[in-house]
């Protein structure tokens, strides 16, 4: 049987960073599943679809296709054959992403296609209901979490790093506004898995992390 190793938590944990190091070093596929639900956002915002537009909604579903190529140092995502990888990141995604994410059939959707990705080969994947809705079975879960204050200053740091023009403020209101909607949801919401593994990584650095959790698969 292949090895899921689910990473979930609240938005800018570092989640991904550290299931991308690990995925590199385990040489396992890494999955990104918020980059779906981004991707999903990004056509409905494209296509201004309104989220309580049941029919439209699905129609969306139907006609969104979600690939993942993997590089060396940058895996891609494409919506459609379209390399949306950057466009998904800006705060205009992050302000709706979580609205979009708790529609019933968009995670249904999600959720599906997520368990083909795991089917097949070794993943690690990281998101919010991975170890709880998605991989119940997962082999290893870890449930990240960091001070808020360490998670607003990585995210704003990342946003202008890449030139979005964003104040602090606005970026711990959005962390704040999706952790509400992420664990209130209806839909498989945001909570750690029973046999979930905590690793807050408030005073861990990337090394530290990566060792943390070795350690955890290789027992
Ligand atoms: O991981 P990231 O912060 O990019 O995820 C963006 C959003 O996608 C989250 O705030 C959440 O609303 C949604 N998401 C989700 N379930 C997942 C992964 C992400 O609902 N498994």
């Amino acid at each position: 049987k292949n090895f899921v190793l689910a990473i979930d938590g609240f938005s800018s944990c570092g989640k991904s960073t550290v299931a991308k190091a690990l995925a590199k070093q385990l040489n396992f596929v890494f999955v990104d599943s918020g980059a779906m639900y981004r991707a999903v956002t990004l056509y409905v915002q494209r296509h201004n679809i309104a989220l309580d537009d049941e029919d439209a909604i699905q129609k969306a579903l139907d006609d969104i296709h979600i690939d993942f190529i993997p590089n060396p140092d940058k895996t891609q995502i494409l919506l459609n054959g379209e390399d949306v990888s950057d466009a998904i990141r800006t705060m205009e995604v992050s302000d709706y992403v979580s609205e979009v994410s708790a529609i019933k059939s968009v995670r249904k959707a999600m959720v599906h296609q997520q368990q083909q990705l795991g089917k097949k080969r070794d993943i690690v994947m990281d998101g919010r209901d991975i170890g709880t809705t998605v991989f119940p079975d997962a082999a290893l879960k870890i449930f990240m979490t960091a001070s808020p204050q360490i998670r607003a200053e990585r995210r704003y740091a990342e946003l202008t790093a890449k030139g979005e023009l964003v104040t602090m403020e606005e970026v711990k209101e959005n962390l704040s506004h999706r952790d509400h909607i992420d664990s209130t949801r209806e839909e498989s919401p945001l909570r750690q898995a029973e046999d979930a593994i905590v690793l807050d990584n408030s005073d861990l650095n990337q090394e530290e992390q990566l060792a943390f959790v070795l350690d955890l698969v290789k027992q």
